[in-house]
């Protein structure tokens, strides 16, 4: 059985084609730059890579290209034989709490919730929409970035605000990663042959969320009513203190969304680096004897290691904490100084199995009193089977 996993941005569409009875991944690509000039389609399968520059007008125009593609290649032989898409969804607000069959209900509430995801949700509706163009009554499936967390307590996902911004504006904890943190819960269930354990999750890449799980479920999680909260990131700053906000609006002559938005574009490791959002570039230029380079990347690992602190207590102690994305999958020293920084809850990690990137290794040894794992995210899969599970379980 064949789906084909979404993520529709602004102006890309990033696919991902498997065969599900083993799931093997078939075809992976994207469309970028759509409905700009000099766009382009990238598809990978079977060891060959295409790429090439093609005018696409809108994702309608990507995702027919990319359906033609796939026949064209023999990737498929017909269209036919995808039995189910599966999108990436990003903000369900409170209504989903999990995966769903997208209906007209699902599309509407997609739309009437964009102000809490503005780039991102009318994205989903153009990806959702051009899919429903080209493939008819094939099923769809949304998967929410947010689902995963609406098992968190009214404690947690409250803010210290008037009880009103909550019951009229909506202004709570969401968190978002939500769809990685399953996907590593499910991993260690698979590992550990069991559910009933404490975890703390974190996903550090570009963005970057920390997830405390207990018996597979959310307990809490450092993004908040936007991505923008929680560990510092590659050009997000995490949790800030709001009043900074009138004050540089005065400082730099910027409205209230500009002052955010540098928050958003400008802050993170390229703030205070002055120099990159990329982790590897920063390493670099601490060989370099940057100092700006290594306040950042002090800064960037003092940030997760204060939520994993803050989650350890939270769960009453824990049994696992496992890394992924970008940074957590790639980045051997920042792995090894956070790990360090945790001895004193008992960890201990073996730096020869530290030495290796992008791929599930156990990193803890036998005396350590927290197992430590890296687990290469796969949110494509995760969107894949629950697109499978939810056309077979109809
Ligand atoms: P992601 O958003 O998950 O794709 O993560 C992207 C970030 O991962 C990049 O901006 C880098 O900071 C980081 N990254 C990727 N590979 C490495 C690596 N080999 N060493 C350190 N950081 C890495």
């Amino acid at each position: 059985m064949k789906i084909i996993s979404i993520n529709a941005g602004s102006s890309s569409l990033k696919f991902t084609l498997f065969e599900m009875d083993n799931e093997e991944v078939i075809a992976t690509g994207v469309f970028e730059r759509i409905g700009i000039e000099n766009s382009k389609y990238t598809i990978k399968y079977n060891g060959e890579k295409i790429e090439q520059e093609i005018e696409l007008k809108d994702h309608t125009d990507a995702v027919k290209v990319l359906l033609e593609k796939l026949i064209d290649l023999s990737i498929i032989n017909s269209l036919e034989e995808i039995k189910g898409v599966g999108h990436r969804l990003v903000h369900g607000k409170d209504k989903y709490s999990s995966s769903v069959l997208i209906t007209d209900e699902v599309v509407q509430d997609l739309e009437a919730f964009k102000e809490f995801a503005p780039l991102h949700n009318p994205a989903n509706v153009l990806g959702i929409k051009a899919f429903k163009e080209a493939l008819g009554d094939v099923p769809m499936v949304g998967v929410f970035d947010t689902a995963f967390h609406q098992t968190m307590s009214e404690e947690a996902y409250l803010y210290a605000v008037p009880y009103k911004w909550y019951k009229e504006y909506g202004v709570r904890k969401y968190g978002f990663h939500g769809t990685s943190h399953r996907y590593m819960a499910l991993k260690m269930k698979e590992i550990l042959g069991k559910e009933n354990f404490k975890m703390i999750s974190c996903h550090i890449g570009n963005g970057g969320s920390i997830c405390a799980i207990k018996d597979m479920k959310c307990v809490d999680t450092s993004m908040g009513f936007t991505p923008l909260a929680g560990i510092m990131m590659g050009t997000r700053s995490g949790d800030v203190d709001p009043s900074i906000i009138p004050y540089v609006m005065e400082k730099e002559g910027k409205n209230a969304s500009e002052v955010v938005d540098d928050l958003n574009k400008v802050s993170g490791l390229l703030g205070l680096s002055e120099y990159s959002s990329d982790m590897r570039d920063i390493l670099g230029q601490i060989e370099e004897n940057n100092p700006k380079a290594l306040l950042a990347k002090n800064k960037y690992v003092r940030r997760v290691v204060d939520y994993i602190a803050q989650y350890y207590v939270l769960l009453g102690g824990v049994d696992v904490i496992c890394f992924t994305a970008g940074v957590g999958e790639n980045s051997v020293p920042v792995r090894r100084e956070i790990c360090e920084a945790l001895e004193v809850l008992g960890v201990k990690i073996d730096n020869e199995l530290n030495n290796k990137r992008g791929q599930e290794v156990k990193l803890s040894t036998n005396e350590s009193k927290i197992d430590v794992y890296v687990i290469p995210t796969d949110e494509e899969l995760m969107i894949a089977r629950d697109t499978m599970n939810i056309i077979q379980n109809r």
